[in-house]
């Protein structure tokens, strides 16, 4: 059975720091049964703390690295093993002392923080940590980042904190809460060593792994869907038709809507599933029907608890049709990342492999300095979409960029 962080692709340094400070956690908790017991003059906490930062770019793991930390933080030998109840319940998202935050909209609410923070201070059940995990902690509301703020600097005594954000730049995160979490970056794995994980631990044919890794640029969780879906593929194909598609004003605004309605429908259908269960769940729960005293009070409150789940899945769609266009502009980028390299000579192997010979013809036919600006559109789209542009209008102007160069 692998350790917990085996899964932790590429990143030795992070891994090193987080087994010592699991090690330490777990001499606490020895030293804490055995209180009145003289102390042998270690510091037993050197090495753990009860806030974290981990920073990296999308798929570098940085989720992956907090789960697994939380169950070397509730593993009953301390190390992570993997194999014992609390690395299993702690890595299914069963275990009872850790909360998982995934924000399904586009931030994290004060509502939601605060009545997190309370349970969170409650002594743990399992007799360990209590551990919080707030994956995309970037996206707190600035209220929201207040009350994790007031948490983290009165923590109970046994409650960890464990923030996923892309960096730690004071738009990602406070900088009052960065000075008080310890940091652990991770970098963008190589290839190689994603493409390693796809065949040892997934199964993946070799060819098909080295594709799929230098494709997916670094994005394990991109990898292997790119390895397994075929859906996937065919979106990314689609993406990738876009640059030898554009001749003309027409086409360009053409492709733009292609790219907007495919990220729509792709969204809907990884949403549909959870919408319609959740509708269901609240449909049973307030019960259909119901007459006499007290239904009328009841139909209202119904009514508002239907409408909050509306909000609240609107805002899940909608993170969901940003997500997916991001990552086909990603893609593109990546396109036209080749081209450049290509013509500025650069002996570095394409992204994708599958469409090198478009970029070598794009190369040739734009120079470096076409090739650039052609990259830099997709990386202006990408960044006016993050500050709330309309998506439409800012693929509308890449695409017309990409024609004319
Ligand atoms: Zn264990």
């Amino acid at each position: 059975m692998p350790d917990v962080f085996a899964d932790l692709v590429g990143q030795d340094e992070a891994v090193a720091t987080l087994r010592h400070a699991a090690a330490a956690a777990a001499a606490v908790l020895r030293r804490t049964a055995r209180e009145d017991e003289p102390g042998d003059g270690v510091d037993p906490s050197a090495g753990m703390t009860h806030a974290w930062i981990f920073t990296g770019p999308p798929g570098s793991g940085r989720s992956v690295a907090a789960r697994a930390f939380a169950a070397a933080l509730q593993c009953v030998h301390g190390t992570g093993c993997g194999d014992c109840p609390g690395c299993h319940t702690t890595l299914t998202g069963t275990h009872a002392d850790v909360r998982l935050v995934v924000p399904e909209g586009l931030s994290i609410g004060v509502g939601e923080m605060r009545a997190l923070v309370l349970r969170a201070a409650s002594t743990p059940s399992g007799g360990r940590w209590q551990v919080v995990i707030i994956e995309d902690a970037d996206r707190l509301t600035e209220a929201a980042g207040n009350a994790l703020l007031k948490a983290i600097e009165e923590p109970p005594p046994r409650t960890v904190f464990l923030l996923c954000a892309p960096s730690t730049h004071p738009d990602d995160i406070s900088v009052t809460i960065r000075s008080r979490c310890r940091l652990v970056p991770l970098r963008q794995p190589p290839a190689a060593a994603v493409a390693e994980v796809l065949v040892d631990r997934d199964g993946i044919a070799p060819d098909v792994a080295q594709w799929a890794a230098a494709a997916a640029q670094g994005h394990v969780g991109r990898a292997r869907r790119l390895a397994r879906d075929p859906e996937a593929r065919k979106r990314r194909d689609a993406v990738l038709a876009v640059p030898r598609r554009l001749t003309g004003v027409g086409t360009a605004l053409d492709a733009a809507s292609a790219l907007i309605e495919a990220a729509e429908a792709e969204a809907e259908a990884a949403v549909a599933e959870a919408d319609a269960a959740e509708r269901a769940a609240l449909q049973t729960a307030l019960g259909a029907g119901g007459t006499g005293r007290g239904a009328a009070g009841a139909m209202r409150g119904a009514a508002g608890q239907l409408k909050d789940l509306e909000k609240r899945q609107k805002s899940r769609a909608t993170r969901a049709q940003r997500d997916a266009l991001d990552r086909a502009l990603v893609d593109l980028a990546g396109f036209y990342r080749d081209a450049l390299t290509m013509a500025l000579g650069a002996p570095v192997e394409p992204v994708h492999t599958d469409t090198a010979a478009v970029a070598r013809a794009g190369a040739q036919k734009w120079d470096a300095e076409g090739a650039l600006r052609r990259l830099e559109a997709v990386l202006a789209c990408r960044a006016a979409i993050e500050a709330n542009v309309k998506p439409r209008i800012a693929v509308e102007a890449m695409m017309l960029t990409l024609w004319r160069g």
